[in-house]
């Protein structure tokens, strides 16, 4: 078939950028390319140009005369093509059958393998025009590759007299890998486009001015990685941070810019925080500043209100949204406040510690009260309208109330079994601020599973008409979850009290081994954590009843939950666990 030995005959499916620059560099390493076919004009045009003289065939006729196949379709494309092809029976002992999709490994190409013949994926990491400039490109560029073990030498072999250099993954790799390089290189170019969009309105401004800084940039994340940042959100810069998203808001026709630049920004200040590169308060002041606009300037502080009929004027029409804490305020409350700024344009922080919800011999007399602190950090949010921070005797004029609501046998459970009465008090308290404050949103932290599926439940059961938000867990650096009663921790306590997010994130990482190895390895970790920590309940439940799951719904999403005494503070936290069951 091939006019020298030792050469084969390569056939191309699917003549797009990467498939036509592959044969033409196999062609001039000696290969003969036999056919390659191509439907659009495009791909026609491209054989013409970097395959002179190859005939356009058919795909089946390609593949039964080629010694070596390279399908470069489309990656959707390419299962169902290669299951077409065995079922027709083109595919033959022996035969290399070859394809360039990152996402896959050879899986997709069983039904070749069954048929005899011999599967390799090979995906260049580089990024093709389609024409002669690729050529030089490919030297030294990575290519993935997988195979089956006695088949990896073929594809190692293929890729380095392609000029690459191969990586080889395992097959339960590819997509991770593909979403990882996607992200870097395709999400660039968006990047980069919108950055070009906003000069680009500029008059006199040319956005090819911005090559030298985002080379530099890029050169800088590829070698140094978080280290290379620097600019405003990396020092903290809250208020040129505002002032970027007030100026991309005023930027009509691309409202994809604005979400990018926040939702990058907002990571770049995670990253930076947990890289240690920003401190608390500059990040939060920064994270503030990205879904403040336009309601205030940052540190313009929130109207404090005290009393319920205060509150009754102060409320306007606007959509709002409600946070309600009992103070001492963290950031783990103020990713609630800004979620809240995301959800209305009103935003009402109420800070009640309800005595209701304490039983006796709890912390209710020596539960941090500070309120000053407090409306400084929302201040400095720049996102919040009201506080309403009731005494006691307002919320309850007439004593303890006579009326309340009852949690039913979900508040009975873990928190509930250890706090009696806790839940219901916690939802008399919760009705009573809804009504006060009417939202049409109320966020509360998965930090409180227990208490944000009773609320929910609350609502869904009594037809209460309001959206309930749920946001996830904010811990500090460490692990541990941020609460307002770490304050009462010492520091060998405080050292001690990470067993519980460690032991949480032991059953995470135990997760694929089923629920069984969720509580073992969660309660390995508790049971190493010495005499300070007495933990009073571990359990895996559905998160929505708090029950045990269901046999039934063993496959979906559970929730491992633990309360301590470490020392004399009671601690809870909990983790999502995505359990595949236990048939
Ligand atoms: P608290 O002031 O403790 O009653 O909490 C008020 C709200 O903040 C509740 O909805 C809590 O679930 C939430 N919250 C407390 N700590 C955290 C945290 N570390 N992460 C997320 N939300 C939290």
């Amino acid at each position: 078939m091939t006019a020298r030995p030792g050469r084969l005959g390569v056939g191309v499916v699917g003549a797009g950028r990467v498939g036509a620059v592959l044969a033409h560099v196999l062609r001039g390493t000696g290969h003969a390319v036999i056919g390659a076919s191509g439907v659009s004009d495009a791909s026609r045009e491209r054989i013409a140009q970097l395959l002179p003289d190859v005939p356009v065939l058919e795909v089946e006729q390609v593949v039964e005369r080629a010694e070596l196949v390279l399908l470069t379709v489309p990656d959707d494309a390419l299962r169902p093509l290669v299951s077409g092809l065995a079922a027709l029976g083109r595919f033959r002992e022996g035969q290399l059958v070859v394809h360039t999709a990152g996402r896959f490994g050879t899986e997709v190409l069983a039904p070749a393998r069954d048929a005899g013949a011999i599967p390799l994926a090979i995906h260049p990491a580089m990024t093709f025009s389609g024409t002669e400039t690729d050529i030089a490109r490919l030297v030294g560029a990575p290519f993935a590759v997988t195979a089956e073990e006695g088949a990896l030498p073929i594809a190692l072999a293929l890729v380095v007299e392609l000029g690459g250099e191969p990586v080889v993954l395992p097959e339960h790799a590819r997509v991770r890998y593909h979403a990882a390089m996607s992200h870097a290189s395709n999400h660039l170019v968006t990047l980069i486009a919108q950055a070009r969009g906003a000069l680009a309105t500029i008059d006199g401004v040319d956005p090819g001015m911005l090559g030298p800084l985002a080379q530099a940039s890029l050169d800088g994340a590829v070698h140094r990685g978080d280290a290379a940042l620097t600019g405003p959100v990396s020092r903290g810069d809250a208020g040129t941070v505002a002032e970027h998203v007030a100026a991309l808001v005023e930027l009509d026709g691309q409202p994809d810019l604005l979400a990018s630049y926040r939702a990058l920004a907002r990571a770049t200040a995670q990253r930076a925080l947990r890289t240690g590169r920003l401190t608390d308060t500059p990040a939060s002041d920064v994270l503030s500043a990205l879904d403040g606009y336009p309601p205030r300037a940052v540190g313009e502080p929130p109207r404090l209100i005290r009393s319920v009929a205060d509150l009754r004027d102060a409320l306007t029409p606007r959509r709002r949204a409600v946070v309600m804490t009992m103070g001492a305020l963290h950031e783990g409350h103020l990713a609630l406040v800004r979620r809240a700024a995301q959800l209305a344009k009103e935003v009402v922080v109420t800070i009640f510690v309800n005595p209701l919800q304490f039983g006796a011999g709890e912390d209710l007399e020596r539960y941090p009260r500070t309120l000053d602190a407090d409306l400084a950090v929302l201040a400095r949010t720049g996102v919040v309208d009201l506080v309403f921070a009731p005494s006691v005797e307002e919320m309850y004029p007439d004593g303890e109330p006579r009326v309340t609501l009852s949690a039913g046998p979900m508040g009975e459970v873990l928190e509930g079994a250890s706090r009696p009465g806790h839940f219901d008090g916690m939802l008399t308290v919760v009705n009573k601020l809804l009504h006060l404050t009417r939202p049409d949103a109320s966020v509360f932290g998965q930090k409180d599973a227990q208490q944000l599926a009773l609320v929910r439940r609350m609502v869904a059961d009594l037809d209460m008409g309001v959206e309930i938000v749920g946001e996830p867990i904010v811990r500090e650096p460490d692990g541990l979850a941020r609460s307002s009663r770490n304050v009462y921790l010492s520091a060998p306590e405080r050292q001690a009290a990470l067993a519980l997010s460690r032991a949480m994130a032991a059953g995470v990482a135990a997760a694929a081994a089923g629920p069984g190895a969720v509580l073992t390895a969660a309660r390995d970790v508790l049971d190493a954590a010495g005499p300070l920590v007495e933990v009073d309940y571990l359990a895996l439940v559905d998160p929505s009843t708090m029950r045990a799951p269901e046999a039934r719904d063993a496959a979906a999403e559970t929730l491992l939950a633990v309360a301590a005494t470490v020392g004399r503070t009671r601690l809870i936290d909990n983790a999502v666990i995505d359990c595949p069951g236990e048939e």
